[in-house]
Protein backbone atom coordinates (compact mmCIF):
# COMPACT_ATOMS: atom_id res chain seq x y z
CA UNK A 1 0.00 0.00 0.00
CA UNK A 2 1.58 3.60 -0.99
CA UNK A 3 1.18 5.30 2.45
CA UNK A 4 0.50 9.55 1.81
CA UNK A 5 0.46 11.46 4.34
CA UNK A 6 -0.78 15.30 4.24
CA UNK A 7 0.47 17.51 6.95
CA UNK A 8 -2.06 20.17 7.99
CA UNK A 9 -6.16 19.63 7.90
CA UNK A 10 -6.74 23.28 7.09
CA UNK A 11 -9.17 23.49 4.07
CA UNK A 12 -6.01 22.96 1.50
CA UNK A 13 -5.32 19.92 3.05
CA UNK A 14 -8.51 18.50 3.49
CA UNK A 15 -9.10 19.22 0.19
CA UNK A 16 -6.12 17.49 -0.80
CA UNK A 17 -6.62 14.72 1.53
CA UNK A 18 -9.55 13.74 -0.13
CA UNK A 19 -8.57 13.71 -3.45
CA UNK A 20 -6.07 11.40 -2.84
CA UNK A 21 -7.94 8.50 -1.77
CA UNK A 22 -7.77 6.10 -4.44
CA UNK A 23 -7.94 2.29 -4.10
CA UNK A 24 -4.48 0.78 -2.96
CA UNK A 25 -3.94 3.83 -1.21
CA UNK A 26 -3.77 4.88 2.15
CA UNK A 27 -4.23 8.71 3.12
CA UNK A 28 -3.15 10.14 6.65
CA UNK A 29 -3.81 13.28 7.36
CA UNK A 30 -1.84 15.08 10.17
CA UNK A 31 -3.18 18.55 12.28
CA UNK A 32 -2.07 19.61 15.96
CA UNK A 33 -6.25 21.61 15.61
CA UNK A 34 -9.62 19.78 14.86
CA UNK A 35 -9.80 19.40 11.38
CA UNK A 36 -10.68 23.16 9.73
CA UNK A 37 -10.56 25.00 12.82
CA UNK A 38 -7.82 27.47 11.83
CA UNK A 39 -7.57 29.90 9.49
CA UNK A 40 -9.31 28.16 7.46
CA UNK A 41 -12.62 28.58 9.76
CA UNK A 42 -12.99 32.42 9.98
CA UNK A 43 -12.03 33.95 6.47
CA UNK A 44 -15.02 35.93 4.67
CA UNK A 45 -15.93 32.69 2.84
CA UNK A 46 -16.28 34.51 -0.65
CA UNK A 47 -15.29 31.75 -3.71
CA UNK A 48 -13.31 35.42 -5.33
CA UNK A 49 -13.60 34.39 -8.89
CA UNK A 50 -13.31 37.84 -9.87
CA UNK A 51 -10.18 38.67 -8.00
CA UNK A 52 -7.37 38.30 -10.54
CA UNK A 53 -4.45 41.05 -9.29
CA UNK A 54 -2.61 40.49 -6.60
CA UNK A 55 -1.66 42.07 -3.40
CA UNK A 56 1.34 44.12 -4.54
CA UNK A 57 0.05 46.73 -7.02
CA UNK A 58 1.92 49.96 -8.76
CA UNK A 59 1.29 52.63 -5.95
CA UNK A 60 1.42 50.94 -2.66
CA UNK A 61 5.03 52.35 -2.33
CA UNK A 62 3.75 55.58 -2.38
CA UNK A 63 0.38 54.92 0.33
CA UNK A 64 1.85 52.59 2.69
CA UNK A 65 2.99 55.87 5.19
CA UNK A 66 -0.28 57.17 5.60
CA UNK A 67 -1.32 53.39 5.59
CA UNK A 68 1.06 52.31 7.90
CA UNK A 69 0.37 55.68 10.17
CA UNK A 70 -3.27 54.95 10.48
CA UNK A 71 -3.97 51.64 13.60
CA UNK A 72 -7.33 51.83 12.52
CA UNK A 73 -6.22 51.32 9.15
CA UNK A 74 -6.80 48.16 6.22
CA UNK A 75 -3.32 47.88 6.92
CA UNK A 76 -0.94 47.45 10.10
CA UNK A 77 2.82 46.98 10.35
CA UNK A 78 3.75 45.48 13.72
CA UNK A 79 7.80 46.30 14.43
CA UNK A 80 8.06 42.58 15.41
CA UNK A 81 7.32 41.68 11.82
CA UNK A 82 9.82 44.21 10.22
CA UNK A 83 12.34 43.11 12.67
CA UNK A 84 12.04 39.48 11.19
CA UNK A 85 10.39 39.96 7.66
CA UNK A 86 11.76 42.76 6.28
CA UNK A 87 13.36 41.06 3.09
CA UNK A 88 9.85 39.63 3.07
CA UNK A 89 8.70 43.22 2.84
CA UNK A 90 11.04 44.32 0.46
CA UNK A 91 10.26 41.36 -1.95
CA UNK A 92 6.39 42.47 -1.29
CA UNK A 93 7.24 45.98 -2.94
CA UNK A 94 9.12 44.89 -5.16
CA UNK A 95 6.40 42.74 -6.92
CA UNK A 96 4.40 46.36 -7.54
CA UNK A 97 6.30 46.33 -11.04
CA UNK A 98 3.64 46.37 -13.48
CA UNK A 99 5.37 43.52 -15.57
CA UNK A 100 5.20 41.51 -12.51
CA UNK A 101 1.65 42.53 -11.45
CA UNK A 102 0.76 40.84 -14.93
CA UNK A 103 2.56 38.15 -14.42
CA UNK A 104 1.25 37.18 -11.58
CA UNK A 105 -2.64 37.98 -12.58
CA UNK A 106 -2.62 35.54 -14.97
CA UNK A 107 -1.38 32.58 -12.36
CA UNK A 108 -3.69 33.78 -9.92
CA UNK A 109 -6.72 33.75 -12.52
CA UNK A 110 -5.92 30.57 -13.83
CA UNK A 111 -6.36 28.84 -10.30
CA UNK A 112 -9.68 31.28 -8.98
CA UNK A 113 -11.36 31.58 -12.49
CA UNK A 114 -12.39 27.75 -12.36
CA UNK A 115 -12.55 27.39 -8.88
CA UNK A 116 -16.48 27.02 -8.49
CA UNK A 117 -15.89 24.65 -11.36
CA UNK A 118 -13.14 22.34 -9.37
CA UNK A 119 -15.49 22.67 -5.97
CA UNK A 120 -18.10 21.17 -7.35
CA UNK A 121 -16.38 18.47 -8.83
CA UNK A 122 -14.78 17.39 -6.05
CA UNK A 123 -17.51 17.74 -3.40
CA UNK A 124 -20.13 15.64 -6.53
CA UNK A 125 -16.73 13.05 -6.52
CA UNK A 126 -17.84 12.20 -2.81
CA UNK A 127 -21.52 12.81 -2.72
CA UNK A 128 -22.04 16.03 -1.16
CA UNK A 129 -24.24 18.87 -2.65
CA UNK A 130 -22.80 22.22 -3.77
CA UNK A 131 -22.84 24.52 -0.31
CA UNK A 132 -22.19 27.74 -2.13
CA UNK A 133 -24.72 31.25 -2.48
CA UNK A 134 -24.17 32.31 -6.30
CA UNK A 135 -25.12 35.89 -5.95
CA UNK A 136 -21.47 37.08 -6.95
CA UNK A 137 -19.68 39.82 -5.13
CA UNK A 138 -19.91 43.32 -4.70
CA UNK A 139 -17.13 45.76 -4.32
CA UNK A 140 -18.53 48.78 -2.98
CA UNK A 141 -16.54 52.27 -2.82
CA UNK A 142 -17.49 55.17 0.04
CA UNK A 143 -15.23 57.54 -2.12
CA UNK A 144 -15.02 58.89 -5.91
CA UNK A 145 -11.57 58.53 -5.54
CA UNK A 146 -11.37 55.27 -4.40
CA UNK A 147 -13.98 54.48 -6.84
CA UNK A 148 -11.98 55.96 -9.92
CA UNK A 149 -9.10 53.90 -8.89
CA UNK A 150 -10.44 50.52 -8.72
CA UNK A 151 -11.70 51.27 -11.93
CA UNK A 152 -8.25 50.63 -13.21
CA UNK A 153 -8.21 47.50 -12.00
CA UNK A 154 -10.82 46.03 -14.24
CA UNK A 155 -8.22 46.17 -17.18
CA UNK A 156 -6.71 42.93 -15.03
CA UNK A 157 -10.35 41.49 -14.91
CA UNK A 158 -10.77 42.63 -18.73
CA UNK A 159 -7.56 40.84 -19.94
CA UNK A 160 -8.46 37.34 -17.56
CA UNK A 161 -12.03 37.05 -19.62
CA UNK A 162 -14.12 37.87 -15.87
CA UNK A 163 -17.35 39.25 -16.22
CA UNK A 164 -18.23 42.68 -14.52
CA UNK A 165 -20.40 45.36 -14.28
CA UNK A 166 -19.72 48.62 -13.49
CA UNK A 167 -22.76 50.21 -11.40
CA UNK A 168 -23.34 53.65 -9.73
CA UNK A 169 -24.67 54.59 -5.94
CA UNK A 170 -28.24 54.14 -6.86
CA UNK A 171 -27.71 50.84 -8.92
CA UNK A 172 -26.02 49.13 -6.28
CA UNK A 173 -28.14 50.01 -3.01
CA UNK A 174 -30.80 48.09 -5.82
CA UNK A 175 -29.16 44.76 -5.73
CA UNK A 176 -27.78 46.11 -1.89
CA UNK A 177 -30.31 48.38 -0.18
CA UNK A 178 -28.46 48.28 3.12
CA UNK A 179 -25.64 50.09 1.86
CA UNK A 180 -25.41 53.91 2.57
CA UNK A 181 -26.97 56.30 0.19
CA UNK A 182 -23.84 58.43 -0.20
CA UNK A 183 -22.19 55.54 -1.89
CA UNK A 184 -19.66 56.26 -4.87
CA UNK A 185 -20.43 53.28 -6.82
CA UNK A 186 -19.26 49.58 -7.02
CA UNK A 187 -18.18 47.11 -9.08
CA UNK A 188 -20.31 43.41 -9.27
CA UNK A 189 -18.56 40.46 -10.37
CA UNK A 190 -21.85 38.21 -11.06
CA UNK A 191 -19.64 34.72 -10.87
CA UNK A 192 -18.20 34.90 -7.50
CA UNK A 193 -19.83 33.01 -4.34
CA UNK A 194 -19.77 32.61 -1.05
CA UNK A 195 -19.84 30.29 1.61
CA UNK A 196 -22.60 30.44 4.49
CA UNK A 197 -19.92 28.89 7.00
CA UNK A 198 -16.79 27.96 6.40
CA UNK A 199 -16.12 25.38 9.28
CA UNK A 200 -19.17 23.34 7.85
CA UNK A 201 -17.69 22.79 4.58
CA UNK A 202 -14.37 21.76 6.03
CA UNK A 203 -16.23 19.40 8.79
CA UNK A 204 -18.19 17.90 6.03
CA UNK A 205 -14.99 17.43 3.76
CA UNK A 206 -13.55 15.43 6.81
CA UNK A 207 -16.75 13.34 7.56
CA UNK A 208 -16.33 12.18 3.88
CA UNK A 209 -12.97 11.37 4.26
CA UNK A 210 -13.18 9.48 7.04
CA UNK A 211 -16.16 7.50 5.65
CA UNK A 212 -13.61 6.70 2.83
CA UNK A 213 -11.08 5.03 5.02
CA UNK A 214 -8.88 8.31 5.59
CA UNK A 215 -6.84 8.37 8.52
CA UNK A 216 -6.32 11.26 10.69
CA UNK A 217 -3.71 11.80 13.28
CA UNK A 218 -3.90 14.59 16.33
CA UNK A 219 -0.75 16.29 17.00
CA UNK A 220 2.19 18.45 16.08
CA UNK A 221 4.79 17.69 13.43
CA UNK A 222 7.82 18.76 14.93
CA UNK A 223 10.40 17.08 12.19
CA UNK A 224 10.39 16.21 8.69
CA UNK A 225 13.34 13.81 7.47
CA UNK A 226 14.42 12.30 4.15
CA UNK A 227 15.06 8.97 4.34
CA UNK A 228 16.01 8.11 0.50
CA UNK A 229 12.78 8.00 -1.13
CA UNK A 230 10.33 8.36 1.77
CA UNK A 231 9.72 10.73 4.44
CA UNK A 232 9.55 10.47 8.19
CA UNK A 233 7.57 12.22 9.96
CA UNK A 234 8.48 13.24 13.31
CA UNK A 235 6.61 14.52 16.89
CA UNK A 236 4.27 12.32 16.92
CA UNK A 237 3.62 8.83 19.05
CA UNK A 238 3.70 6.94 15.80
CA UNK A 239 6.19 8.22 13.18
CA UNK A 240 4.67 7.41 9.77
CA UNK A 241 6.69 7.24 6.96
CA UNK A 242 5.45 8.50 4.04
CA UNK A 243 5.81 7.23 0.46
CA UNK A 244 4.21 10.77 -0.47
CA UNK A 245 4.41 13.51 1.52
CA UNK A 246 2.02 16.54 0.89
CA UNK A 247 2.78 19.64 2.61
CA UNK A 248 -0.45 21.72 3.72
CA UNK A 249 0.47 23.97 6.33
CA UNK A 250 -0.65 26.82 5.71
CA UNK A 251 1.59 29.87 7.43
CA UNK A 252 3.71 27.26 8.76
CA UNK A 253 4.62 25.54 6.35
CA UNK A 254 7.74 27.33 5.67
CA UNK A 255 9.89 25.50 8.65
CA UNK A 256 8.45 22.45 7.20
CA UNK A 257 9.54 22.97 3.76
CA UNK A 258 13.10 24.56 5.06
CA UNK A 259 13.68 20.63 6.67
CA UNK A 260 13.10 19.40 3.33
CA UNK A 261 15.78 21.54 1.81
CA UNK A 262 13.51 24.27 0.29
CA UNK A 263 13.35 27.76 1.91
CA UNK A 264 10.74 29.94 0.68
CA UNK A 265 9.72 32.99 1.52
CA UNK A 266 6.33 32.91 3.45
CA UNK A 267 4.97 35.54 6.05
CA UNK A 268 1.97 35.86 7.78
CA UNK A 269 -0.84 38.22 6.75
CA UNK A 270 -3.02 38.41 9.82
CA UNK A 271 -6.64 39.39 9.31
CA UNK A 272 -9.53 39.72 11.55
CA UNK A 273 -13.31 38.90 11.65
CA UNK A 274 -16.25 39.72 14.06
CA UNK A 275 -19.56 38.18 14.08
CA UNK A 276 -23.02 40.70 14.34
CA UNK A 277 -25.23 37.62 15.44
CA UNK A 278 -28.46 40.11 14.84
CA UNK A 279 -27.23 42.91 12.41
CA UNK A 280 -30.39 44.66 11.60
CA UNK A 281 -29.79 44.32 8.31
CA UNK A 282 -30.30 41.71 5.09
CA UNK A 283 -27.19 41.15 2.52
CA UNK A 284 -27.91 38.83 -0.02
CA UNK A 285 -24.80 38.52 -1.29
CA UNK A 286 -20.90 39.33 0.07
CA UNK A 287 -20.19 43.12 -0.04
CA UNK A 288 -16.26 43.93 -0.27
CA UNK A 289 -14.98 47.63 0.84
CA UNK A 290 -11.67 47.38 -0.48
CA UNK A 291 -11.12 50.96 0.97
CA UNK A 292 -11.14 49.82 4.22
CA UNK A 293 -10.00 46.21 3.85
CA UNK A 294 -12.73 44.25 4.95
CA UNK A 295 -15.91 42.22 3.54
CA UNK A 296 -19.29 41.50 5.23
CA UNK A 297 -20.82 38.29 4.36
CA UNK A 298 -24.39 37.20 4.93
CA UNK A 299 -23.22 33.49 7.18
CA UNK A 300 -25.47 31.37 8.82
CA UNK A 301 -25.10 32.66 12.47
CA UNK A 302 -25.25 36.22 11.34
CA UNK A 303 -23.29 39.02 9.05
CA UNK A 304 -19.53 38.07 9.81
CA UNK A 305 -16.95 41.40 9.21
CA UNK A 306 -13.85 39.66 8.03
CA UNK A 307 -10.43 41.34 6.49
CA UNK A 308 -7.92 43.65 6.81
CA UNK A 309 -4.07 42.88 7.33
CA UNK A 310 -1.50 43.11 9.74
CA UNK A 311 1.98 42.18 8.82
CA UNK A 312 3.08 41.32 12.23
CA UNK A 313 5.05 37.27 13.02
CA UNK A 314 2.90 34.40 13.97
CA UNK A 315 3.73 34.83 17.40
CA UNK A 316 2.50 38.27 18.34
CA UNK A 317 -0.32 38.48 20.30
CA UNK A 318 -3.49 39.21 19.27
CA UNK A 319 -4.57 43.30 18.54
CA UNK A 320 -8.14 42.80 19.08
CA UNK A 321 -9.38 46.18 18.47
CA UNK A 322 -8.72 45.78 14.88
CA UNK A 323 -11.38 43.22 14.97
CA UNK A 324 -13.61 45.80 16.76
CA UNK A 325 -12.70 48.47 14.69
CA UNK A 326 -14.82 46.45 11.90
CA UNK A 327 -17.75 47.38 13.11
CA UNK A 328 -17.29 50.51 13.46
CA UNK A 329 -15.89 50.76 9.85
CA UNK A 330 -19.10 48.94 8.77
CA UNK A 331 -21.57 51.55 9.84
CA UNK A 332 -19.83 54.27 7.59
CA UNK A 333 -21.22 51.37 4.65
CA UNK A 334 -23.78 49.86 6.40
CA UNK A 335 -25.52 52.77 8.61
CA UNK A 336 -28.24 50.23 9.87
CA UNK A 337 -25.42 48.01 11.80
CA UNK A 338 -26.90 47.00 15.08
CA UNK A 339 -24.91 46.23 17.79
CA UNK A 340 -21.82 44.95 19.20
CA UNK A 341 -19.72 42.64 17.19
CA UNK A 342 -19.28 39.09 19.42
CA UNK A 343 -16.33 36.22 19.01
CA UNK A 344 -13.31 38.37 18.06
CA UNK A 345 -11.15 36.21 15.36
CA UNK A 346 -7.88 36.19 14.39
CA UNK A 347 -6.30 34.15 11.10
CA UNK A 348 -2.84 33.99 9.63
CA UNK A 349 -3.36 34.23 5.61
CA UNK A 350 0.09 32.17 4.24
CA UNK A 351 1.54 35.00 1.82
CA UNK A 352 4.34 34.80 -0.60
CA UNK A 353 5.19 37.83 -2.00
CA UNK A 354 3.96 37.65 -5.26
CA UNK A 355 0.45 36.24 -4.11
CA UNK A 356 0.96 32.86 -6.03
CA UNK A 357 0.79 29.93 -3.91
CA UNK A 358 3.64 26.83 -3.53
CA UNK A 359 1.80 24.56 -5.82
CA UNK A 360 3.63 21.14 -6.98
CA UNK A 361 6.45 18.63 -6.61
CA UNK A 362 9.80 19.28 -5.17
CA UNK A 363 12.34 19.23 -7.63
CA UNK A 364 14.74 16.94 -6.46
CA UNK A 365 11.68 14.44 -5.56
CA UNK A 366 9.06 14.84 -8.32
CA UNK A 367 7.00 11.43 -6.80
CA UNK A 368 7.72 11.72 -3.19
CA UNK A 369 6.99 15.57 -1.68
CA UNK A 370 4.23 17.80 -2.49
CA UNK A 371 3.32 21.33 -1.78
CA UNK A 372 0.12 23.18 -1.44
CA UNK A 373 0.43 26.23 0.85
CA UNK A 374 0.76 30.03 1.08
CA UNK A 375 -2.51 30.52 -0.71
CA UNK A 376 -2.73 33.90 1.19
CA UNK A 377 -6.31 35.49 0.48
CA UNK A 378 -7.58 32.70 -1.77
CA UNK A 379 -6.68 29.64 -0.05
CA UNK A 380 -11.13 28.93 0.31
CA UNK A 381 -10.88 29.68 -3.85
CA UNK A 382 -7.95 27.67 -4.81
CA UNK A 383 -8.30 25.20 -2.34
CA UNK A 384 -10.06 22.40 -4.76
CA UNK A 385 -8.07 23.18 -8.11
CA UNK A 386 -4.79 22.95 -5.92
CA UNK A 387 -5.78 19.43 -4.48
CA UNK A 388 -6.36 18.78 -8.56
CA UNK A 389 -3.19 19.55 -9.38
CA UNK A 390 -1.50 17.59 -6.63
CA UNK A 391 -3.61 14.72 -6.76
CA UNK A 392 -2.66 14.34 -10.63
CA UNK A 393 0.71 14.66 -9.81
CA UNK A 394 0.82 11.81 -7.14
CA UNK A 395 -0.42 9.65 -9.56
CA UNK A 396 2.25 10.35 -12.13
CA UNK A 397 -0.48 12.15 -14.17
CA UNK A 398 -0.53 15.63 -16.19
CA UNK A 399 -1.99 18.45 -13.62
CA UNK A 400 -4.81 19.97 -15.20
CA UNK A 401 -3.09 23.47 -15.12
CA UNK A 402 0.70 24.58 -16.19
CA UNK A 403 2.25 24.94 -12.66
CA UNK A 404 5.51 26.66 -13.40
CA UNK A 405 4.36 30.41 -12.22
CA UNK A 406 3.63 28.03 -8.50
CA UNK A 407 6.81 25.85 -8.38
CA UNK A 408 8.77 26.57 -4.69
CA UNK A 409 12.09 27.14 -6.39
CA UNK A 410 10.91 30.08 -8.01
CA UNK A 411 12.85 33.57 -7.68
CA UNK A 412 11.89 36.44 -5.73
CA UNK A 413 13.76 39.46 -6.79
CA UNK A 414 14.30 42.30 -4.20
CA UNK A 415 14.12 45.05 -6.70
C1 LIG B 1 -9.74 37.52 7.70
C2 LIG B 1 -9.54 36.55 6.55
C3 LIG B 1 -10.46 36.52 5.51
C4 LIG B 1 -10.27 35.65 4.44
N1 LIG B 1 -11.22 35.56 3.46
C5 LIG B 1 -11.07 34.68 2.44
C6 LIG B 1 -12.09 34.53 1.47
O1 LIG B 1 -13.14 35.14 1.55
N2 LIG B 1 -11.89 33.66 0.44
C7 LIG B 1 -10.73 32.94 0.33
O2 LIG B 1 -10.57 32.20 -0.64
N3 LIG B 1 -9.76 33.01 1.30
C8 LIG B 1 -9.91 33.87 2.34
N4 LIG B 1 -8.95 33.97 3.30
C9 LIG B 1 -7.73 33.17 3.17
C10 LIG B 1 -7.97 31.72 3.57
O3 LIG B 1 -8.67 31.66 4.80
C11 LIG B 1 -6.63 31.00 3.70
O4 LIG B 1 -5.88 31.18 2.51
C12 LIG B 1 -6.84 29.52 3.91
O5 LIG B 1 -7.63 29.29 5.04
C13 LIG B 1 -5.52 28.79 4.04
O6 LIG B 1 -5.85 27.43 4.20
P1 LIG B 1 -4.75 26.38 4.57
O7 LIG B 1 -5.40 25.06 4.61
O8 LIG B 1 -3.59 26.57 3.65
O9 LIG B 1 -4.21 26.84 6.00
P2 LIG B 1 -4.85 26.67 7.47
O10 LIG B 1 -6.31 26.80 7.48
O11 LIG B 1 -4.04 27.58 8.33
O12 LIG B 1 -4.50 25.17 7.79
C14 LIG B 1 -3.19 24.75 8.05
C15 LIG B 1 -3.26 23.69 9.11
O13 LIG B 1 -1.96 23.16 9.32
C16 LIG B 1 -1.84 22.83 10.67
N5 LIG B 1 -0.41 22.77 11.01
C17 LIG B 1 0.52 23.71 10.76
N6 LIG B 1 1.72 23.28 11.19
C18 LIG B 1 1.54 22.06 11.73
C19 LIG B 1 2.40 21.12 12.35
N7 LIG B 1 3.71 21.35 12.49
N8 LIG B 1 1.86 19.96 12.81
C20 LIG B 1 0.54 19.70 12.68
N9 LIG B 1 -0.31 20.55 12.09
C21 LIG B 1 0.18 21.73 11.62
C22 LIG B 1 -2.53 23.96 11.40
O14 LIG B 1 -2.92 23.59 12.69
C23 LIG B 1 -3.72 24.24 10.47
O15 LIG B 1 -4.89 23.57 10.87
C24 LIG B 1 -9.11 34.83 4.40
C25 LIG B 1 -8.20 34.84 5.46
C26 LIG B 1 -8.41 35.70 6.53
C27 LIG B 1 -7.44 35.69 7.67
Amino acid sequence: MTQRVVIGAGVVGLATALALQRPGVTVTLIDRLAPGSGTSSGNAGIIAAGSVHPESMPGLLANLPSMLLNPQGPLRLRPSFLLKQLPWLVRFLAQARPVRVEAASVAISALSKPALRYWDGLLQQVGLPSPFTRKGLLYAFGSHRGFTAALRHNVYRTRRGIPFEILDGPAARALEPALAPSLAGAIYAPEAAHHPWPQTLSDQLFERFRARGGHFVRGSVAALAREGRQVRVNGLGAQPLADQLFLCAGAYSATLAKQLGWAVPLASERGYHILHPDPGLRLTRTVLFPELGFAATPMAEGLRLAGTVELASLEAPPAWGRAKVLSHNARKMLPALKGPGVRPWLGFRPSLPDSLPVLGAAPDAPQGIFFAFGHGHLGLTQAAVSAACLAALAEGETPPLELASYRINRPFPLL
